[in-house]
């Protein structure tokens, strides 16, 4: 018998401006139905978790690709990571400038084998050749960044379970306003921003270093093990990141029964998906 499929993506913790609420909302909502097509014809949760995130990351209203916030010196560098359930095979990159999807060099990333994350010019390298397209960076600017610079929206993320039970997720951000050289956050690194095993695959988003102090992923993973219920170990796991730290975000996740989840302690979450439930979303 085949599992259920489920499905939530985000696209990002903070407060979203009202103005751009209508197109989040939309934004979501159509990444999601992306991956619900692809499940529904029997893609794997692998396959489609980047779908998904590609479909977020040329949307000009998240924090991904396109539309990614601008550090320091005004320039975008963005983070990604890809993982998968069964296998626990990972792949991630950090700082890379002038690609626009950057989950699809950590999904080579994670196929070719040899690492699990790559970082500044070694990965654009590798990105080079393995044949990724690099753009302009500047084209990866959008005029309402350029203006905005410091008001922080959002990473996108999307988990998935395909038909076969297999579980898997994925993060991609530019990061936050105004970021120091050289800053990476939780969205690339395993077990922090990013986690799939073959129980839950989870996605977080907000202030990164406080989920790289908590080890967030990981730690609600692990949880999760002890509870089974995603809602419950949701909520934990966001109460945990805001106590110990003072952190804002949020997470989103999946198990492997079909059920997905998703908390916050931020004051919105743009999320859009479906379980054995029914739909959730698109909200705020
Ligand atoms: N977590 C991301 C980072 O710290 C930012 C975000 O989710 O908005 O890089």
């Amino acid at each position: 018998m085949s599992s259920p499929i489920a499905l939530i993506c985000h696209g990002g913790a903070g407060a979203v401006a009202r103005q751009r609420h209508q197109a989040c909302l939309e934004g979501a909502a159509r990444a999601a139905a992306v991956g619900r097509e692809l499940l529904e014809s029997g893609a794997s949760a692998l396959d489609v978790v980047e779908a998904v995130v590609r479909e977020l990351e040329v949307n000009p209203q998240f924090n991904a690709g396109h539309g990614s916030v601008l550090d320091e010196r005004g320039e975008v560098l963005v983070d990604a990571s890809i993982m998968s359930g069964p296998d626990q095979r990972a792949g991630a990159v950090a700082l890379l400038r002038g690609i626009a999807n950057p989950v699809s060099v950590a999904r080579r990333v994670m196929e070719e084998g040899r690492h699990v994350f790559l970082a500044g010019p070694g990965a654009e390298e590798f990105a080079r050749e393995a044949g990724f397209e690099f753009c302009d960076p500047k084209s990866l600017i959008t005029p309402h960044e350029r203006e905005r610079w410091e008001t922080m929206h959002g990473t996108v993320g999307a988990v998935a379970l395909d038909r076969e039970g297999r579980l898997a997720a994925a993060t991609s951000t530019g990061g936050v306003v105004g970021k120091h050289r050289g800053r990476v956050g939780d969205s690339p690194l395993i077990g922090c921003g990013n986690w799939a095993d073959s129980e839950v695959a989870i996605s977080c988003t907000g202030q990164g270093e406080a989920f790289l102090r908590t080890a967030l992923a990981k730690h609600a993973a692990m949880d999760y093990r002890i509870d089974s219920n995603v809602t419950r170990t949701a909520e934990a796991a966001i109460q945990h990141m805001g106590s110990v730290t003072g952190g804002e975000g949020g997470l989103i996740m999946v198990d492997r029964k079909g059920r997905i989840a998703r908390a916050r302690n931020s004051k919105q979450m743009v999320v859009a998906g479906f379980d054995v439930d029914g739909d959730v979303g698109p909200e705020l």
